[in-house]
């Protein structure tokens, strides 16, 4: 099994506690995914050109025997099954679920690239994974994400 894999959670439509605890709940349900810690849930302001509701994130740690593709498939399977339609990458939806980290793998297919590829970018993607993952190493730019965070901070504003 690889190291801890790390997800990051968002909604922005309805119950967003609500969805956000539910894909918890239905990823720990997963025959072959497991759920250990859970971040706090953050407001944070939507980035991107479209005008929407504020979101709430999360983010995760789970473990699993999976491979990438497979649990690419489940996260989507889950988003599918809570209500989201897929229109544009920066629309509202009920539950977003993005694979940030899995251990040290590095995955670059077509449509899975992991570490996922905006997390250092973005504060709400960040800012959970500080809760539960403030040590681990992003495996290409060898800092921690305490460490990522912390610049990001300093280029931003
Ligand atoms: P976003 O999360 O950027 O708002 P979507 O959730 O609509 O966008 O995802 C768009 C596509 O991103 C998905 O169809 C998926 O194949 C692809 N993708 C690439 N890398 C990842 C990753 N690490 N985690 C989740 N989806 C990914
Ligand atoms: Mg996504």
């Amino acid at each position: 099994m690889l190291g801890p894999i790390y997800l990051g959670l968002g909604s922005n439509l309805g119950d967003r506690n609500g969805y956000i605890s539910e894909a918890i709940a239905m990823l720990n349900a997963h025959e072959f995914i497991e759920v250990g810690a859970v971040s706090e849930m953050i407001e944070t302001v939507p980035e991107g050109p479209l005008k929407q509701p504020f979101f709430l994130n999360a983010a995760c740690e789970v473990s699993s025997f999976l491979s990438p593709q497979e649990l690419l498939l489940a996260t989507q399977e889950i988003e599918v099954h809570l209500g989201r339609t897929r229109k544009g990458t920066y629309d509202p939806r009920t539950i977003d679920i993005d694979i940030l980290l899995m251990g040290d793998l590095l995955v670059s297919d077509d449509d899975l690239v992991v570490p996922h590829p905006m997390m250092h970018t973005r504060s709400f993607v960040l800012k959970p994974l500080l809760d539960i993952a403030a040590q681990v190493k992003h495996p290409l730019f060898q800092k921690t994400i305490q460490e990522i965070y912390n610049e990001y901070q300093r280029f931003s504003t």
